[in-house]
C-alpha cells in the first residue's frame, strides 16, 4: 500500500543494517515550504550564483562542448583531471597548501562536491561502533556520511574563538574511558557552518597538537575558508602539518554547486585508495563539470568574482546581524561571523526552535532548527540563519517576522 503518507514500507526487514538508522533530514523537508515565494528563507545553505557573470558562464560551457566534446563528454579516470588537480593546487597554495607541505597534483582526488569526499573518508575509516569527534554543532551532511557509516559522533563544544581545545581533549578522554576507538576529529574550523564561527590563531597549534598526541586523525572541511569578509582567515590547518591531515574543499561556494565539483587532499599513502573506493561509488567524475571548472579558473576573472561574492554576503550579513540586533527580544543571543554563510542563534530561555517552525512558516519566514546540527538531540534553542541568498531587503523582513513569532512563543 503507497498511499500518500503512509509510512508503511514493505521492505523494512530486507534493509542492510546500516540503511536502518537513516531518516530524512528535517532540513531537505523543510526545503519544500521554505521556496515558495511569499517564504523569506533564512534556511538554505545556497550561494546567490546570480551573482555570476551568467553570459560568459553560458558561453564557455558551450565551448566546451563544441569545441572539446571528444574528451568533455567522454568518461575520464577516478582521481580526476591532471588539469584540475593541478588548478587545485594553485588555489590551495593561496591559503599555504603549498608543494612544501608536501601538496601536489598526485594527492588530490576530484569528487562529486565536498559531500562525497566527506562520504569517501567515512568509508575508509569508519567500522560500525568507531567514533567520530566533530563540533557541536555541525555540517549536517557530514553527520549523515558518519550515521551511514554506523559511526557514533561525539561533540565538542565551542565558542567564539571555534572548538574548545580542553573540551576536545575530554572529549578524546571519555571515548578512550568507555572502550572506543576515536578515528578522527572532524572540524570545519573557518566560519563554521551552521555556527559562523572560527577557530582562532592560537587554537589551531593546540587542536593539532592535542590530536597528534592522541593519535588521532584530522579532517579538516573548508569550503568557505575564500569566503572572508574581515580580512584573511587563519591558515587552515594542512598549511600548519602534512602528515595526519585530509583537507576537504569543493567550489560550490567559490564557483557554483551546480557542478557538484570537491576535492580531497589525502596523505599519500591513502590517495590510492581514496580513488578506489570513488571508483565503486562514481567510476569517475563529471568529466564535463571538471572542464567547467577548469576553464573558469583558466580564462575567467574568478578572483574578481570572489571578491563580489564577498561583498554581496558582507552587505547580507550586516543586514542580518543589525536587524537582529534591532528587532529580537531580549534573552536571544547569536554569532558575528567574520566570513561564510551562516549565523547561528539562541532563543530565549525555555524556547524550542523546532516546535517553533510551523509559526514561523505560518508567519512566512523559515530557518533551520538546531538539533539537525546534532548527532544527539542538543540544539533545541538554536538555529541557523542563512544570508547568503536573499537580498538585504528581504533578509530584514525576515528577521522582522521571526522576531515577532518569537515574541509570541514568550507571551505564550
Ligand atoms: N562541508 C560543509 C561544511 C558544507 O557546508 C557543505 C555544503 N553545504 C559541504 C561540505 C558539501 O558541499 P558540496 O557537496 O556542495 O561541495
Amino acid at each position: 500500500m503507497t498511499g500518500s503518507g503512509t509510512t508503511l514500507d514493505d521492505y523494512t526487514d530486507r534493509y542492510a543494517q546500516r540503511v536502518r538508522g537513516m531518516t530524512a533530514s528535517e532540513i531537505r523537508a523543510l526545503f519544500a515550504v521554505a521556496s515558495r515565494p511569499e517564504v523569506v528563507s533564512l534556511a538554505g545553505g545556497a550561494p546567490y550564483v546570480s551573482a555570476l557573470p551568467l553570459d560568459a558562464v553560458g558561453e564557455m560551457l558551450g565551448r566546451l562542448a563544441l569545441d572539446h566534446g571528444a574528451t568533455t563528454l567522454q568518461y575520464g579516470i577516478g582521481q580526476g583531471t591532471l588539469e584540475l588537480r593541478e588548478r587545485i593546487c594553485e588555489v590551495m597554495a593561496l591559503s599555504g597548501i603549498d608543494g612544501d607541505l608536501g601538496a601536489s597534483p598526485e594527492d588530490v582526488v576530484v569528487t562529486v562536491g565536498g559531500q562525497q569526499a566527506l562520504d569517501l573518508v567515512a568509508r575508509l575509516f569508519l567500522d560500525p561502533g568507531d567514533v567520530v569527534i566533530a563540533e557541536g554543532p555541525t555540517y549536517v551532511g557530514a553527520l549523515g556520511a558518519f550515521q551511514a557509516a554506523q559511526a557514533e559522533v561525539v561533540h565538542v563544544a565551542m565558542d567564539d574563538d571555534g572548538l574548545i581545545p580542553e573540551a576536545l581533549e575530554a572529549a578524546i578522554t571519555q571515548v578512550a574511558a568507555a572502550g572506543k576507538r576515536a578515528k578522527f576529529l572532524y572540524t570545519i574550523p573557518t566560519y563554521q557552518n551552521p555556527a559562523g564561527v572560527t577557530l582562532s590563531e592560537p587554537r589551531r597549534e593546540r587542536v593539532l597538537e592535542i590530536c597528534e598526541r592522541a593519535g588521532l586523525l584530522v579532517v579538516e572541511d573548508d569550503p568557505y575558508g575564500q569566503l572572508g569578509f574581515e580580512g584573511d582567515a587563519p591558515a587552515p590547518l594542512r598549511a600548519r602539518r602534512r602528515d595526519g591531515v585530509f583537507y576537504l574543499s569543493t567550489f560550490s561556494k567559490t564557483f557554483a554547486p551546480g557542478f557538484r565539483v570537491g576535492w580531497v587532499l589525502a596523505p599519500h599513502a591513502v590517495r590510492e585508495k581514496l580513488v578506489i573506493a570513488s571508483e565503486a561509488q562514481i567510476l569517475c567524475p563529471s568529466a564535463y563539470a571538471q572542464a567547467a571548472v577548469t576553464a573558469y579558473l583558466t580564462s575567467m576573472p574568478w578572483r574578481e568574482q570572489l571578491k563580489s561574492y564577498r561583498e554581496i554576503y558582507r552587505d547580507r550579513r550586516d543586514a542580518l546581524l543589525d536587524s537582529l540586533t534591532q528587532l529580537m527580544p531580549e534573552g536571544s543571543h547569536w554569532t558575528r561571523p567574520a566570513g561564510g554563510l551562516f549565523v547561528w542563534a539562541t532563543l530565549p530561555d525555555g524556547l524550542d526552535a523546532k516546535a517553533m517552525v510551523p509559526r514561523a512558516l505560518s508567519a512566512r519566514v523559515a530557518y533551520v532548527p538546531g538539533t539537525g546540527f546534532y548527532a544527539d538531540g542538543d540544539g533545541t534553542a538554536n538555529l541557523r540563519l542563512n544570508f547568503s541568498f536573499s537580498a538585504p531587503d528581504r533578509i530584514r523582513e525576515g528577521v522582522r517576522r521571526l522576531a515577532s513569532v518569537v515574541e509570541q512563543e514568550l507571551s505564550m
